[in-house]
């Protein structure tokens, strides 16, 4: 008889802080400056050196498990998470353990067409450790040797542990997708997974179709994308399987997922907690967080990406428009920022996420730093529901917008306006028509397309100026009346 399994994943994201300052000193919370650079005495671990938490990281932390619909402790306690590793200074990592900050969250998904609610079993506050730079090779096998970076160490992460309710690499890939939403979205975290500000480690298991106990599992380290997540889950599934299939068993471990070969290979057998040896952090207080704190957060929150999406599709967007505006939370604020009163949400959301994002993208600008301000975006949108503008003129101007030139001194001193006023039209037109006799006949004969060559010259002699709609329209009722 053949056994079906059953995959059975729960998810570990580590997201970083976007502090100004390090979890426990005044150390710049920088990626990309020179080695060792952003380092002191505290997170350096030289002795004597006290901790001071980060008040604005634990904002952050509560934000997070308020939008993840977590219980906030009232009392959490930093604890010391003992093991040896070279870019981990003090021989220990500040995390929580027991009593964490957010417990009993749950984050929901849609995977074709259907929803389901995932479990957040927790969320701890930790410091990150440095970073070993390894030479000659990516990795360390293969390296001369390593040279160790601090300036990472103490920056602060929130680690976000889901319940094992994750049942495929799809609905993994789609879980931390939107957990980065919400977290971007929320201003916590900047979401970006190259440079490691979002890291996710699945743990994988494998169990016979109807049964409840869990198989073993192993816990996969270094996927830095969506992708590589789906496809290390994927690969980790299928060795797992063979593996029971002929009759070995699983180990618990660390694998490490090497995107180059697509596979998984073992790093280290995974340790317990109780190899840590957690004790409670005696240089720090538990932490206190308030009702009245909570509520205050709670009011000062930003708006949550699920009542981003029903605002959205109340304005009437497309699908298409409320993915791109939910994945690119600054592009989304842009949007928000052009939809003032009397102006279309649709006709806006076509320029942000049509024309305006490729001309922003083309010049490698994030919205944030939009040289065209959502105002003039705004009126150039305006110009054109009036007829002000056609669509092609509209975007013929955006190149000169991008110097920060509103859109009303760009038409004063090109004069290009649309010409959509009928009367200025007629003699033009009736001219065109005179010169072609032909065409008349066609025309009236019912081939109506046959107006589309008298368009053209009108459009040709106004320099692309007439409206076309409205030239169309005068052309024809110039012929039915001859
Ligand atoms: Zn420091």
């Amino acid at each position: 008889m053949n056994t079906v399994f059953e995959t059975v994943i729960g998810i570990e994201v580590h997201a970083q802080l976007r502090t100004n300052t390090k979890l426990f000193c005044g150390c710049p919370n920088q990626f990309g400056t020179g080695p060792n650079s952003n380092v002191c005495p505290v997170c350096l671990g030289l002795p004597g050196a006290l901790p001071v938490l980060n008040k604005q990281a634990v904002i952050f932390a509560v934000t997070a498990g308020l939008g993840l619909h977590c219980q906030i402790r009232e009392t959490s306690v930093f604890s010391r998470k003992n093991y040896f590793y070279p870019d981990l200074p003090k021989g220990y990592q500040i995390s929580q353990y027991d009593l964490p900050i957010c417990e009993h969250g749950h984050l929901d998904i849609t995977v074709e067409g259907v929803s389901k609610r995932i479990g957040i079993t927790r969320i701890h506050m930790e410091e990150d450790a440095g970073k070993l730079v390894h030479q000659g090779a990516e990795a360390i096998s293969g390296s001369t040797g390593s040279l160790v970076d601090l300036n990472r160490a103490c920056t602060p992460l929130i680690e976000i542990v889901s319940e094992p309710d994750i049942r495929s690499a799809q609905e993994a890939r789609v879980y931390v997708e939107n957990l980065r939403r919400i977290l971007m979205f929320l201003g916590v975290c900047d979401g970006n997974m190259e440079e490691g500000s979002l890291r996710a480690d699945a743990n994988v298991s494998i169990r016979p179709v109807g049964t409840e106990k869990f198989g073993t599992r192993t816990e996969i380290k270094n996927v830095n994308s969506f992708r590589s997540l789906e496809r290390a889950i994927e690969s980790e599934v299928a060795r797992q399987t063979a593996l029971i299939l002929s009759g070995s068993t699983v180990i618990q471990e660390t694998r490490h997922y090497d995107d180059f070969t697509q596979t998984t290979k073992s790093l280290r057998s995974k340790a317990d907690a109780h190899d840590y040896r957690y004790f409670p952090e005696p240089d720090l207080f538990p932490l206190h967080v308030s009702s009245a704190w909570i509520a205050e957060i709670k009011a000062s929150m930003k708006l949550h990406p699920d009542a981003v999406l029903l605002k959205y599709k109340t304005e009437g967007l497309s699908e298409f428009e409320i993915q791109v505006l939910l994945d690119d939370p600054e592009m989304a604020c842009f949007f928000d920022a052009c939809c003032v009163d009397g102006v279309s949400p649709t006709a806006v959301a076509k320029w942000v996420v049509g024309d305006f994002q490729a001309i922003l993208r083309d010049k490698k600008i994030s919205f944030s730093d939009s040289p065209v301000a959502p105002a003039a975006l705004t009126s150039l949108v305006q110009m054109i529901e009036k007829g002000t503008l056609s669509g092609k003129m509209a975007k013929e101007m955006l190149p000169a917008m991008m110097t920060g030139k509103d859109p009303e001194s760009i038409v004063k001193e090109s004069g290009a306006t649309q010409i959509s006023d009928g009367d200025a039209l007629r003699p033009l037109i009736a001219a065109i028509i005179d010169q072609h006799p032909d065409v008349i006949e066609k025309v009236k004969s019912g081939k109506r397309n046959a107006a589309d060559f008298l368009i053209g010259q009108v459009m040709k002699e106004t320099k692309g100026r007439a409206k076309p709609d409205l030239v169309r329209t005068l052309i024809l009722e110039d012929i039915q009346n001859r």
